[in-house]
């Protein structure tokens, strides 16, 4: 984290750092550029549309899986918007029509079943269709969208049923969290299962779970995926990664308010794990905390609670050099994906503030939330 006066920061709250977020960017413009690829934001990973405008100088647009997230990238980015929803409300397709360029479906019943729609349109739209390769390297099946019974895109058996004719393009999204190499495995199913009906299509969507802006991750193996597919089947690819864009740039900054022993020491923070970080709980994960070590590292652990009354409202077990006091400030890294977009007020917890740091250094308040947002939601 930058210099940062903790002390002054309204806890709790998430904090992004646009330095780091462009960085990110830099490297996905650069395969961009050097392929000819497009990248887009999943919103459903960061949403924080603040920053939209300055993620549009370097990004092709966004994509979206709900009308909501479409309208949002639509209003606050313009460019291309994209947008796949597992099954279309009919009453959502009207506004689809008004602001997204591309429409991704499902399968061949969904495609057939708004395809006049589309047509009739003034808009010039593509459409395509998700397909479910049936090869995925995820073990846990929360994440995995090509576990058997999955409801997430066509099977090539599904697909030769026929009646897609129309369509422009391919979309796939099997990864997650992962390097070059997974991709590369998945284009060669991709390739054997779909790859005579690429040479008619406009363009192929490789999804996101491409971890492109990680230390350790293989940008030329990507480089080589991205022209293996564009040369082979002259087709414009593009990438959908959310995690990628924000991965390592932002921070959840909390208050210990109070410790405690019961067998062991017990700190509980003005953050929640339930409410403010979800996935810890979700995925489960442990979040790293600056200047914190494994239990037992460091001198003195403890496990660190949220302010709810939820017993498992728990984020983990993390050691330090000296003893918590109250009123001390703990950093929660890599807080900018997945969190903001999944908070929620269970047990009228009050939502994180969102702040910027601008390249300057300075602290910019985005928002803050109170009383009516938790209220408001509720009758
Ligand atoms: C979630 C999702 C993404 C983004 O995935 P990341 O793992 O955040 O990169 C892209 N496309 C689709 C269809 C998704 O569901």
């Amino acid at each position: 984290m930058r210099n940062i006066d903790l002390t002054k920061l309204p806890t709790p709250c998430y904090v992004v750092d646009e330095t780091l977020l462009k960085q990110n960017l830099e490297i996905l413009k650069s395969v961009m550029e050097r392929t000819g690829c497009k990248i887009l934001l999943a919103q459903k990973a960061f949403s924080m549309y603040s920053l939209y405008p300055m993620i549009g100088e370097y990004l092709s647009g966004t994509t979206a899986s709900s009308l909501f997230e479409a309208k949002l990238g639509y209003e606050e980015m313009g460019k291309e918007t994209h947008i796949y929803n597992p099954a279309y409300r009919e009453d959502d397709f009207e506004e689809i029509l008004q602001i997204c360029d591309h429409i991704v479906f499902n399968n061949v019943k969904q495609w057939k079943l708004f395809r006049d729609k589309v047509k009739q349109s003034n808009r010039e739209i593509q459409c395509g269709i998700r397909i479910n390769p049936e090869y995925a390297e995820i073990e846990t099946n929360m994440y995995n969208p090509c576990f058997e019974g999955s409801r997430l895109g066509t099977t090539l058996a599904d697909f030769e049923e026929g009646g897609f004719e129309g369509i422009d393009g391919l979309h796939f999204h099997t990864m997650c969290e992962q390097n070059a190499d997974v991709l590369w495995r998945t284009l060669q199913v991709v390739e054997e299962k779909f790859g005579k009906y690429l040479h008619q299509l406009k363009w192929i969507n490789f999804g996101g779970g491409h971890h492109i802006t990680r230390k350790d991750y293989d940008i030329e193996l990507l480089i080589t995926c991205i022209m293996h597919m564009k040369n082979k089947y002259q087709v414009q690819v593009y990438l959908e990664p959310g995690e990628a864009i924000a991965l390592n740039t932002g921070y959840l900054v909390s208050t210990v308010l109070d410790t405690l022993e019961n067998g062991r020491s017990l700190a509980i923070l003005d953050t929640s794990a339930a409410c403010h970080m979800p996935d810890v709980l979700e995925m489960p994960y442990r979040p790293n905390i600056i200047h914190s070590g494994q239990p037992d590292e460091k001198r003195y652990t403890y496990r660190l609670g949220g302010p709810t009354c939820l017993a498992g409202d728990v984020i983990g077990d993390y050691s330090f050099d000296d003893p918590l006091k109250r009123g001390e400030k703990l950093v929660f890294c890599d807080m900018a994906i997945y969190s903001m977009v999944k908070n929620n007020t269970f047990n009228g917890i009050n939502l994180p503030a969102i702040l910027i740091q601008r390249e300057n250094g300075e602290i910019e308040i985005v928002k803050q939330f109170n009383y009516e947002d938790f209220k408001g939601r509720l009758s």
